[in-house]
């Protein structure tokens, strides 16, 4: 019998664990319900970058990280080797990496290549640091990768729909299992109290004669992310502040930052600037979950909390909660044979 999946949210982790259910589970009917969809929810607005970094991602072995960063990074390869790179938004990127500290060796081991630069050459470039990196890795833009993901998943016949659910209790009896991937809404939805906001901010520019990232590990970190049409510039990082207004004092300092780290930014036209909460918890969570409400039985897997990770481990966090599903989907049932 065909079961009745719902992904629960529509942004990077949502519409990347509804393909992965659709792609590899038979007899399934995936249904993807969100209130927010492409430029309204976080993933839109991320600057993309593949950036595996293990001191963001707390509490998760460190075998585990690094197999999602390797599930992930594979997805995106074969998106860039494939007929579909030049629509799917995401392309190669090399940039540099720069601290005061030692780098966080864990991007060398999932990077396309990651060279450590000497002081000699950090010297040369014009940058005061003690540590830095040339590093290729990739750029997810979510502008254009989410309606991607969302064409190719209808496409294969997945269903969607626009609600907002107060409570998980409303999908009882209409799913066989549902997959909770609502970010920071699962703070409320659940509600799960673990979660918690880090704002960030943007200012999107128009600067064609950047061709490379450069992201500063400072204490706020400056980063600067180009893609097809524009330059990111960022960052911030301000825990438990749950305002979505641009902060004028924020964008000040970001530009501070960024300019005088990169001079010729100073000349980029300003083209739109941009605040999101990025989805916290430690850990991330993945989980089965057989949630019991007044109206009856729900089996739940849980895929939240990325934090300022998620478009780089959302492919291999989807991967693994699709194994959780697939475990709900055997329970009772004769499928195992073709799984
Ligand atoms: C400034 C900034 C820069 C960033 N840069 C990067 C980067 O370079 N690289 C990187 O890897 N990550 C980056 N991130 C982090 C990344 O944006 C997030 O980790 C990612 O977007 C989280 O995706 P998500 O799908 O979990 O959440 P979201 O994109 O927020 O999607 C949540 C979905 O759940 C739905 N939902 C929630 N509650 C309900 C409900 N009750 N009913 C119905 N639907 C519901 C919403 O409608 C939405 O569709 C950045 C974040 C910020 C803020």
């Amino acid at each position: 019998m065909v079961k009745k999946i719902a992904v629960i949210g529509a942004g990077v982790v949502g519409l990347s664990t509804a393909m992965n259910i659709i792609d590899s589970i038979p007899f399934v009917s995936v249904t993807v319900i969100a209130d927010k969809f492409n430029t309204e929810t976080t993933s839109d607005g991320a600057g993309g970058l593949f950036r595996p970094n293990y001191n963001t991602t707390p509490g998760i072995p460190k075998e585990e990280m690094m197999q999602w960063c390797k599930d992930s990074l594979a997805h995106y390869t074969r998106l860039l080797s494939s007929s579909e790179a030049n629509k799917c938004g995401v392309s190669f990127m090399t940039g540099f990496l720069f601290g005061q500290k030692p780098l966080d060796d864990f991007a060398s081991l999932v990077s396309y290549t990651f060279q450590n630069l000497s002081s000699e050459q950090i010297t040369k470039m014009n940058f005061n640091y003690k540590y830095g990196a040339q590093v290729t890795t990739l750029v997810a833009e979510c502008r254009r990768y989410l309606p991607w993901l969302m064409s190719k998943f209808q496409e294969k016949g997945g269903h969607v729909l626009k609600h907002t659910l107060k409570s998980l209790e409303e999908l009882v009896g209409h799913f066989d299992i549902v997959v909770n991937c609502t970010g920071l809404g699962s703070k409320y939805l659940l509600p799960d109290e673990s979660v918690y906001a880090v704002k960030g901010q943007l200012i999107q520019v128009e600067a064609p004669w950047i061709k490379h990232f450069y992201y500063f590990e400072d204490d706020p970190p400056a980063y600067i992310i180009p893609c097809a049409d524009r330059v990111a510039l960022g960052g911030i990082r301000l825990k438990d502040d749950y305002t979505t207004h641009i902060d004028p004092e924020v964008s000040k300092g970001i530009w501070e930052r960024c300019t005088s780290r990169i001079p010729s930014l100073k000349n980029a036209k300003v083209l739109w600037e941009w605040a999101g909460l990025r989805p916290h918890r430690i850990p991330l969570r993945i989980e089965k979950e057989e949630m019991n409400f007044p109206k009856g039985q729900l089996k739940v897997v849980h895929n939240y909390g990325h934090g300022a990770n998620g478009v780089t481990l959302s492919w291999g966090t989807a991967v693994c909660a699709t194994k959780l599903v697939k475990e709900f989907v055997l329970t009772n049932s004769n499928l195992e044979s073709k799984l």
